[in-house]
């Protein structure tokens, strides 16, 4: 290619152009330019080259910057500068909000209506599984059905019954795609748009498949066992490849997406691999110690909280919480939170002994009683 021209020069503005008149400079070019506009046409196609790479810098407040600092080099992997980062540039067909604004103006028929014929991935499908909180933490399997969108078993997604051939649309000739050519200000537009006769496909099937009437797609109910990981989370997804609706045109097929709902719990919480609860002890237990029942996921352990545990106070029983989704074998720990009854309903005699029991009582018992009436009185 001959020397490059300056930037500013292939979009004719200024030096100090702001951005709205370095983007109608560009739409102008693009769409005198545009190859759908040009057919066959090489000294457009490389002007239409030229602006959108341009344009590509120009837009760009950072491109732009090192443009107007050094020239094409900051742009040239050759030259060892700048950040080489492109050269993409005059992919026809990816024309971003330009593709919009022109087609608004072609009723939407500017540089394709959508061509069918090549290889479609199929869409992918959602649904939602239910775990208990148990099953989420140790893992399960899990039947689900759905439906999809599959291939036709009959005629294997051709659309034509059994043993006959589809034939290429004539209308089209196979492209799926009909060109027309629509005049503005004295310009000449060729703008595609599906092609009604084959809807896009570019194939005539004489003799449709009279289970999907020619379309070679059918919905099917379809049942699947899914292995839900241990240690999966509420809302977290698992995608199962291929399992989606079938491609069309020998596309891939899209993938399930299972977003999972965990149960709460009656007893347990969950945070991350952290598993919590509480624990009510009697005014006896806290006091004195004891050998208590505790909970967890896999039945009651014993534990002894030591004498004068306070309400409140947590103990930790290392790995009996959630595993690790990607480590099954290490878990996390569970929590629990302590916390202390106060007994309702006494006695009089029952009364009579908390009191006899109080009354016994010093300050040394009571540490932070003391401390708190401590700063409110100042020290007697
Ligand atoms: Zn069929
Ligand atoms: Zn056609």
């Amino acid at each position: 290619m001959a020397e490059k021209r300056d930037y500013y020069e292939v979009l004719g503005v200024d030096k100090n152009a702001d951005a709205g008149t370095i983007k109608r400079a560009y739409y102008q070019l693009a769409k005198k330019y545009h190859p759908d506009a040009n057919p066959g046409d090489k000294v457009a196609e490389e002007k239409f080259k030229e602006a959108n790479e341009a344009y590509e810098v120009l837009s760009d407040a950072d491109k732009r910057a090192k443009y107007d600092q050094f020239g094409h080099a900051a742009f040239d992997p050759s030259m060892g500068g700048g950040d080489g980062g492109f050269g993409g540039f005059g992919g026809f067909g990816d024309f971003g909000d330009l593709g919009d604004i022109l087609g608004g103006m072609f009723g939407g028929a500017f540089g394709g209506g959508r061509r069918r014929t090549g290889p479609q991935q199929g869409d992918d499908i959602g649904a939602n599984v239910t775990v208990t909180f148990e099953e989420a933490a140790f893992g399960v399997k899990k039947d689900i059905s759905y439906n999809r969108i599959c291939r036709c078993p009959d005629c294997k997604g051709s659309g034509a019954a059994g043993g006959t051939q589809t034939e290429t649309c004539s209308v089209c000739h196979g492209t799926g795609q009909v060109k027309r050519v629509q005049r503005m200000g004295g310009m000449a537009f060729q703008s595609a748009s599906t092609c009604e006769a084959c809807r896009g496909t570019g194939k005539i099937i004489k003799n449709p498949c009279s289970k999907c009437r020619g379309s070679g797609m059918v919905r099917e109910n379809k049942r699947l066992t899914v292995s839900i990981p241990a240690g999966i989370d509420n809302g977290e997804r698992i995608a199962l490849r291929g399992q989606g609706c079938d491609g069309k045109n020998g596309g891939p097929a899209g993938d399930l997406i299972i977003s999972v709902s965990v149960r709460k719990h009656p007893v347990f919480e969950r945070n991350g691999v952290t598993v919590s609860c509480e624990v009510p002890l009697t005014v006896a237990e806290a006091t004195l110690g004891a050998e208590i029942d505790v909970p967890t996921l896999e039945g009651n352990v014993k534990y002894t909280i030591p004498e004068g545990t306070q309400h409140g106070a947590t103990f930790t029983l290392r790995g009996k919480g959630i595993p690790y989704i990607n480590n099954p074998n290490r878990r996390g720990d569970l929590v629990f939170r302590a916390t202390v009854e106060i007994p309702k309903g006494l006695t009089d005699k029952q009364k009579a002994a908390m009191k006899a029991f109080a009354d016994s009582c010093g300050e040394t018992n009571y540490t932070k009683h003391k401390a708190f009436f401590k700063k409110i009185f100042g020290q007697k």
